[in-house]
């Protein structure tokens, strides 16, 4: 069965960097963050419009649903992950150990309703148009896992230099995670893979090592396992072993996809200037 059923469709130009895409089923809509423009956009496919849906939003990058549908969102310029529940925006968590995040990136939000997301500090280096320049205060880029039932945030993977996108497998028992440092900063770009149980991670590997113009910034997995993810200006899929399934160039780099539609099977990408659209014979997790 082919994965990709349909040719690529550019349905918004307009945005600086774009990132961080979510299918909303309750309003069916792509909403999404243009960084560096420092607002939030939304695209209805029934209307065939885009509206800016909130601006001066303190640099939002990756955001997810939450299990009541309300949107879970990582804010560069707040260095925290906060909640979006109709339009009312608050605070999910900001610090570890009393020491302020990086800049949060991407998000998702396992079955049992912990928030697990990467603080690489993107928007805090110098000279950023993503976020404001700051310091590093606990001293590493983590991956954590928060738990809202008991405010407890956890370390659950280290050892990656820049933790980027990160997806669980179908029965969360993997998680993977992209690791955008780049050989220039001592790690070639990949996507690892952890073993997961009793609320954290154990050793990971390399699942994929991608070429230096193939970055992987994010990704989502679908109800088969396979790894739909960014790769430079191209989307690749890959099955669960790691083999590589099928690739599709796109006119843009691309920095984040989602599965959204009235189905479930259409694949929204964020590149660059633009949202794309690719029609899918398969569908993510996340209910539509
Ligand atoms: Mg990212």
């Amino acid at each position: 069965m082919e994965l990709i059923t349909g040719t690529l469709e550019k349905v918004f130009e307009g945005t600086i960097w774009a990132e961080g895409p979510v299918w909303i089923p309750q309003s069916q809509i792509v909403r999404w963050s243009d960084i560096p423009n420092n607002r939030i956009l939304e695209y209805s496919p029934e209307s065939g419009q885009t509206r800016e849906y909130a601006t001066a939003v303190e640099f939002t990058n990756g955001r997810t649903l939450d299990r009541d549908g309300s949107v879970v969102q990582c804010s560069h310029g707040r260095r925290r992950v906060e909640r979006d529940h109709d339009g009312v925006v608050s605070a999910i968590v900001d610090s570890f150990g009393g020491h302020r995040l990086n800049s949060p990136n991407d998000v998702v939000v396992a079955k049992d309703g912990t928030v697990w997301f990467t603080d690489p500090p993107y928007g805090i280096l110098p000279g950023t148009v993503e976020g404001h320049e700051g310091e590093q205060e606990y001293g590493g880029c983590y991956v954590f896992r928060f738990d809202p039932a008991t405010k407890e945030l956890t370390p659950v993977v280290t050892d990656l230099v820049h933790p980027n996108g990160l997806a669980f497998s179908p029965d969360e028992s993997v998680l993977y995670v992209a690791d955008t440092a780049g050989p220039g900063r001592g790690s070639p770009f990949r996507v690892a893979a952890y073993p997961v149980g009793n609320g954290t991670c154990g050793a990971g590997r390399t699942f994929v090592e991608l070429e230096d113009d193939k970055v992987s910034d994010g990704f989502r997995v679908d109800v088969e396992g396979r790894v739909w993810t960014s790769a430079g200006a191209s989307v690749r899929v890959y099955a669960p072993d790691g083999g590589l399934l099928t690739a599709v160039d796109i006119p843009e780099r691309v920095s984040n996809l989602c599965f959204g539609g009235p189905d479930g099977q259409d694949l929204y990408l964020t590149a660059t200037t633009s949202l794309y659209r690719l029609r899918t014979s398969t569908r993510d997790t996340v209910r539509p």
